[in-house]
């Protein structure tokens, strides 16, 4: 079964797609966002997928790509068009290469014209199509800049993305709208600038003169994906808490592993949330642990000393998940959550005070 997951960042309108085969559980990533790679990361682990590529449609200039930091931090190739003119690319594409992953694959077609190197990667049973800025939801990519030409693009559109099956699914690199999807049969029919009985010079001119204003981030952007997201000075600007071993969630919250806590105790606050007859009761509670009730947490929060990193614990991880957010509100930065609770700390033997055998 194909595993799928289409990703939005919102400060550049980027639509970020992760494909993996369920089996195998190899997977690619497509168009990636350099902001939004713990993100990414995170979802990856949490499905337990391997990366194997990570691919960009083509050089984006209006967003840094994540490739280089998820070649990074999940040990993944980089990949994209040979005609992109990157550098540090593991793999440069060409017309007709299979992107393998599991037993499916994406094919590449080459469809430049709005960047000389882009691509549109098409699913191996033709029933999705990821077209980068070649083809948007009722639009098309700009043609005025990175060799940009609106001739090639209309040829690019008409004989690569739009000989596919009417029932072919586009998914874009971009939706200003928040659409998400086309398909092959709506584009011929309602796209604006290819569609109906428009033809190649009506694109061209229609192209010529949309009068666009320059990309807000193209100065930044470019020379940054011309090696392929890598920063200046090649260093991963980790936004990951320093004071122990944390790990985001793809929920978005700070997990901190139970082993560390246990070898750790004295340096941090344990914050158990559960109502007190819980924290007496059967699972015990971590020795030093204090007890507040996360109904009381809010008004009771100033209990708590700032400096030294909490973290908080429940039955399972969950009323203690909602407690990070509370104290985050509350100013206390460095916080995480026992991931999976007294339950996982049980299960692993850890020592508790009180509590059944
Ligand atoms: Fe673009």
């Amino acid at each position: 079964m194909l595993i799928f997951r289409q990703l939005f960042d919102q400060d550049s309108y980027t639509y970020t797609y992760l494909l993996g085969d369920s089996n195998s559980r190899e997977a690619v990533i497509i168009d990636t966002v350099y902001e939004q790679s713990t993100r990414d990361c995170s979802l990856i682990n949490e499905l337990e997928l391997q990366l194997l590529h990570v691919i960009d449609t083509h050089c984006h200039a209006d967003h840094v790509t994540g490739a280089w930091l998820m070649k990074y931090q999940l040990d993944a190739k980089i990949s994209i068009s040979r005609h992109a003119g990157v550098e540090g690319a593991d793999n440069v594409l060409v017309d007709g290469d299979h992107i393998k992953f599991g037993s499916r694959y994406l094919q590449v077609r080459e469809t430049p014209g709005h960047t000389s190197g882009c691509v549109t990667y098409v699913l191996d049973d033709e029933t999705m199509a990821f077209t980068g800025d070649a083809l948007l939801v009722r639009g098309c990519g700009r043609t005025d800049f990175q060799h940009g030409s609106p001739s090639t693009l209309y040829k690019s559109i008409k004989t690569q993305i739009l000989t596919l099956p009417n029932s072919t699914k586009i998914y874009p690199a971009h939706d200003y709208g928040g659409v998400m999807m086309t398909s092959v049969a709506e584009e011929k029919q309602f796209n604006p600038r290819v569609g109906g009985q428009s033809n190649q010079k009506d694109f061209v001119l229609y192209m010529n003169n949309l009068g666009l204003p320059h990309p807000r981030k193209i100065d930044v952007a470019l020379p940054a994906n011309l090696n392929c997201g890598r920063p200046k000075n090649g260093r991963i600007n980790d936004e990951s808490p320093v004071w122990g071993p944390l790990k985001k969630t793809f929920a978005g919250v700070w997990e901190i592993d139970a082993q560390w806590v246990l070898e750790n105790l004295s340096e941090v606050i344990l914050l158990d949330v559960r109502e007190h007859d819980e924290f007496e009761g059967s699972l015990g509670h971590i020795v030093n642990a204090k007890n507040i009730a996360l109904g009381s947490l809010a008004s009771r929060v100033d209990e708590i000393d700032l400096q030294i990193p909490v973290v908080t614990v429940c039955r399972s991880g969950t009323r203690s998940a909602q407690a990070i957010s509370l104290l985050q509100q509350a100013g206390i930065i460095k916080a995480a959550n026992l991931s999976g609770g007294m339950l996982r700390w049980r299960d692993r033997g850890y020592p508790v005070v009180g509590g059944a055998s």
